[in-house]
């Protein structure tokens, strides 16, 4: 059976800046987290940032980050890329360690977002692009969905599964 990486707070664990959750109400992650699929991660947490935390958004964009040219940061300018970096690494460690090809991550997150993430300015815009873990995991072969893709998810494990 195919496991696959999820958000934590997709699964309403309160890990977030904020310190709560975003819970996804679903018939098929229902579904999946019934069969023991989902392996909850918050790179965020597990980089070592507190809950709650300061937003913190990427400056350039995540390749940069990862390639150790571009920053993420906090409003108040606070150099938080150090944090991202390691969340997004042991992201990847634990997406191997359960033999996952799949990762379902946090639309809009600057660790987590796939398709869209904030545009570095604080102002409440959001741009074309992936958070730090996600390309992260790309690179690695993970594909990565949004909770607003279950549906693909789907057919891929099917795919997968045949
Ligand atoms: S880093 Fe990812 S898992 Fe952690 S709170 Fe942010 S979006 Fe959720």
């Amino acid at each position: 059976m195919e496991s696959i990486l999820v958000s934590s707070c997709l699964l309403g664990r309160p890990v977030r800046y904020d310190g709560r959750g975003k819970a996804v109400h679903d018939e098929l992650f229902a579904q999946w987290r019934t069969e023991g699929r989902l392996v909850p991660f918050c790179p965020e947490v597990s980089g070592g940032l507190p809950v709650p935390r300061p937003p913190a958004e990427i400056v350039g964009d995540a390749a940069a980050v990862l390639d150790g040219t571009a920053q993420v940061r906090t409003a108040a300018g606070e150099d938080v890329t150090e944090h991202f970096v390691r969340g997004a690494r042991l992201a990847l460690e634990a997406a191997e360690r359960a033999g996952a090809r799949i990762a379902l991550l946090k639309q809009g997150s600057p660790s987590c977002g796939n398709g869209r993430v904030h545009d570095g300015t604080f102002a409440g815009v959001s741009v074309a692009g992936d958070g730090v873990t996600t390309v992260l995991l790309e690179r690695n072969g993970v594909s990565v969905f949004s909770e607003d893709d279950l549906l693909a998810v789907q057919s891929l494990l099917k795919e997968l599964e045949k």
